[in-house]
């Protein structure tokens, strides 16, 4: 079997309500870049990549959609079966660009998945479990609001919630947490605070302390592993990183050095789902919590994310947050993935379990082969 066809797509998402806003940016749509590899005997697998606009992580559309255009034509003729070895080929013609390189790395398993009858996770080691906890994440808003969210989430079946914190005087954010915490505290739900990197270290110290008495995790508080080596003895929460887990060899050092007590791992960021069952072998052998998600996306990275998620062990997966209750609508109406009670169920096979629907989706923007 040969990669005989690789076809890109752009594809708008509106968000459900208009602006969501976090530290560093707000976002009223996605726009997200799928990728659709045929094979030689007719097999199709789809893969997608979508930035939560430019500035949350050095990723963006265009951008994603510049490095297919340079990658795709050394993978024409590649067999797809061979997926470390796509990666080697992708490697070689492109550096860097993880995010735009996990496209076609889902594509493929989806593709091969396909064509053994199979689903993704089976290619991964096999499911563990037939459905997994999402989280919810809360805008940046005022406490009563996101408090009042918060406990209609819990309400829901979540039993995570995530706050989005920072932009703004590091006080309100202290109203925040115990806000939400008076509304949480006694429903078993657990509380994160993302301040997607924006935090001062000052303020990462200040808000910690001053919410001493409010068992919570916070991630990515500022900006990079250097800062939060520098605050890490004076923190009074254990910390997970997000953003600046920017790939496998970072992942492994700060595990190593006791800088992290767990992980928010997007499948794009790492380049793919090679790597993601990679960092979920090591949390494993190290026993770190992480989740597995994506910055956004439709149904497409979704499933790849559940996929991945049912293969990990249940006591270490924090949570699989996926965009569907965030935006208006889903590529495969019938099998996009859905949270019901706080969880997601794992689509049914083959490969990923979803297909876009042709009409929603359109004509592509670059075909190569
Ligand atoms: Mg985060």
């Amino acid at each position: 079997m040969r990669i005989a066809e690789i076809a890109v797509f752009s594809h708008r998402m509106p968000v459900v309500g208009g602006t969501y806003r976090i530290a560093s940016s707000e976002v009223d749509a996605l726009d997200s870049t799928l990728v659709r590899i045929t094979a030689d005997d007719g097999t199709v697998g789809w893969g997608e990549t979508c930035p939560v606009g430019p500035t949350y992580q050095p990723h963006h559309a265009l951008g994603a959609r510049a490095a297919l255009a340079e990658l795709c034509p050394s993978l024409l003729g590649r067999d797809p079966s061979r997926l470390r070895g796509l990666h080697r080929t992708m490697d070689g013609s492109l550096a860097g660009h993880r995010y735009a390189k996990a496209a076609v790395d889902i594509a493929a398993h989806d593709l091969v998945a396909r064509h053994r009858g199979v689903r993704v996770a089976d290619l991964l080691g096999g499911p563990l479990v037939d459905a997994v906890p999402s989280y919810y994440a809360t805008g940046v808003g005022e406490p009563d609001a996101v408090a009042e969210t918060a406990a209609a989430r819990v309400a829901a079946g979540y039993r995570r919630i995530q706050v989005k914190i920072a932009g703004r005087p590091v006080e309100t954010d202290v109203e925040v947490v115990h806000r939400v915490w008076e509304r949480l505290e006694g429903t078993g739900a657990r509380l994160v605070v993302d301040g997607n990197r924006s935090l001062t270290t000052s303020d990462v110290v200040r808000l910690s302390q001053q919410c001493r008495d409010v068992p919570l995790v916070l991630e990515q508080p500022c900006d990079t592993l250097a800062e939060l080596e520098v605050v890490r003895d004076r923190l009074a929460h254990p910390v997970h990183l997000d953003e600046a887990g920017t790939d496998l060899a970072t992942v492994v050092r700060a595990i190593g050095r006791g800088v992290v007590d767990g992980f928010a791992m997007k499948v794009t960021r790492l380049g793919g789902l090679v790597p993601m069952a990679t960092f979920r072998d090591v949390c494993e052998a190290t026993h770190v919590p992480h989740t597995v998600d994506d910055a956004w996306g439709g149904d497409v990275v979704a499933a790849a994310c559940v996929q991945l998620a049912a293969t990990v062990d249940p006591r270490l997966l924090e949570g699989v947050w996926i965009a569907q209750p965030y935006v208006e609508q889903h590529l495969d109406p019938d099998h996009g993935p859905e949270v019901v009670d706080g969880r997601i169920a794992l689509p049914e096979g083959p490969g990923l379990g979803v297909v876009p629907r042709a009409d929603l989706l359109g004509e592509p923007v670059a075909v190569h082969g």
